[in-house]
């Protein structure tokens, strides 16, 4: 897969994408990550990106033309893979496991991180961009969101993770119903005089499978029963 993002802020990426599974994904050549700087499109001596909105109002919108610009540069880069254009925005579709798995499917994104109080609306209208939220909150810009996308969905990508099976039994993964995942424990068997459950120590794997289950379930009930019941709302929200 390539991943490409276009920032005002490449540097930002540059410890997440050199550390860790991206780093392996890398090395492993199963990932590329390509960073452009926005304002390397600019025409203007300030290299300005963001200009005030039509109408009056606080604050500054991004540029359509070196958004355009650099998006259909990227895209040209590799012939006949023009990639999901994925443009960060609260307003957007929430990412979640399954928007990661969906994205994880695809040879190709171009990510644009946003900043200021939001983009000209033609990116949208001329780019065919999909918004996408990393959740109900503000961030100053998109660099965050590219980079929790970017390890979401490398981490989903054949040969990544060591055991394939480790995604399969995570929280929110299909095979695991979509439940959060039970509790895990590791020596010392019992510290400061917390046990670990007997259960675990017995070595019987249907007893270990069966507690994990109603461990999942008791879980999710508890902490995201939104999970259980699509439509009710999360916990705190
Ligand atoms: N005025 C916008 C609004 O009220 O919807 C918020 C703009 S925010 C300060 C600046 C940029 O940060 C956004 O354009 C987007 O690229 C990014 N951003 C902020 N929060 C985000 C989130 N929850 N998910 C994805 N991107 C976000």
């Amino acid at each position: 897969m390539r991943i490409d993002v276009i920032t005002i802020f490449p540097k930002m990426f540059e410890g997440v994408i050199s550390q860790s599974m991206l780093r392996i994904a890398q090395e492993k050549d199963i990932l590329q990550v390509g960073l452009t700087d926005l304002r390397d499109y600019t025409t203007d001596k300030h290299r300005s990106v963001d200009d005030r909105p039509y109408g009056g109002g606080p604050g500054m919108v991004m540029l359509v033309e070196p958004v355009a610009k650099a998006v259909r540069d990227v895209r040209a880069r590799v012939p006949g893979k023009p990639g999901r254009l994925l443009l960060t925005c609260p307003q957007g579709r929430v990412f979640n496991q399954a928007l990661a798995r969906e994205l994880a499917g695809e040879e190709r994104l171009v990510i644009v991180a946003g900043h200021y109080e939001g983009y000209d609306e033609r990116i949208v209208e001329l780019l065919g961009a999909e918004r996408l939220s990393i959740g109900d909150y503000v961030l100053t810009g998109g660099e965050l969101p590219a980079m929790v996308v970017i390890d979401a969905v490398t981490r989903l990508l054949p040969d990544v993770l060591g055991d394939p099976e480790s995604t399969a039994c995570e929280s929110f993964a299909s095979e695991n119903e979509g439940l959060l995942e039970y509790p895990q424990y590791t020596r010392p068997a019992v510290f400061e005089g917390h046990a670990v459950p007997q259960v675990l120590l017995s070595g019987d794997h249907a007893k270990v499978d069966d507690w994990r289950r109603e461990q999942a379930l008791e879980r999710t009930r508890k902490f995201r029963p939104d999970l259980l019941n699509p439509g009710q709302t999360k916990q705190g929200s």
